[in-house]
């Protein structure tokens, strides 16, 4: 029997732990830490386009759950138009 796939892989929560951390649990856009808000790792440049940045935490910025989709509204917009 296949087994079934984990939705997130590890690496890539391992991966965001460290962004998390190095930014010391802190929104890089409005400054608010994980007590306040759900945070979130965002890739600063698209993972789909640089597949070896995707677990490169120098490509990773520390974003709560509302910043981050604001800025995947402005910020992967032109990335996925140009992508299709
Ligand atoms: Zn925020
Ligand atoms: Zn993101």
């Amino acid at each position: 029997m296949p087994r079934p796939k984990p939705l997130i892989p590890k690496t890539y929560l391992d991966w965001q732990q460290k962004v998390l951390a190095r930014d010391l649990f802190t929104c890089q856009i409005c400054g608010k830490n994980h007590h306040q808000v759900q945070l979130e790792a965002h890739h600063i440049k698209p993972y789909y386009k640089n597949p070896k940045l995707r677990l490169d935490i120098n490509n990773g910025k520390t974003l709560c759950n509302t910043c981050h989709k604001e800025q995947h509204r402005k910020g992967w917009k032109n990335a996925q138009k140009t992508n299709n």
